[in-house]
């Protein structure tokens, strides 16, 4: 008993670990999205205005792969569809 809780404590221990890595790496992961979003060539979700064609279906296609393109939750992932995503989609239509 006294060993299966020694492992029981390693185990949780380690998971901590991992859980606080991926937490890390998701945060970096969005910090990358973000600047990849605003830089000029993407187009970008804060640039003033309508962005370009080839912006705008880079933004779709992260819409596609599950991540807000709206300014309200920019990067974060979707649990389903978002009406502000939705708008800004619409608006930018051509
Ligand atoms: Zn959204």
């Amino acid at each position: 008993m006294e060993i299966k809780m020694q492992e029981i404590a390693a185990d949780l221990a380690r998971l901590k670990k991992y859980a606080q890595l991926l937490e890390e790496e998701n945060a970096r992961l969005k910090e990358e999205l973000v600047r990849v979003a605003r830089d000029p060539g993407f187009g970008g979700a804060e640039a003033a205005g309508v962005p370009e064609a080839g912006g705008m279906s880079n933004l779709i296609s992260l819409y596609d792969r599950g991540f807000h393109i709206c300014n309200l939750y920019f990067g974060e992932m979707r649990t389903g569809d978002c009406l502000f995503c939705a708008a800004f989609i619409e608006r930018n239509r051509r």
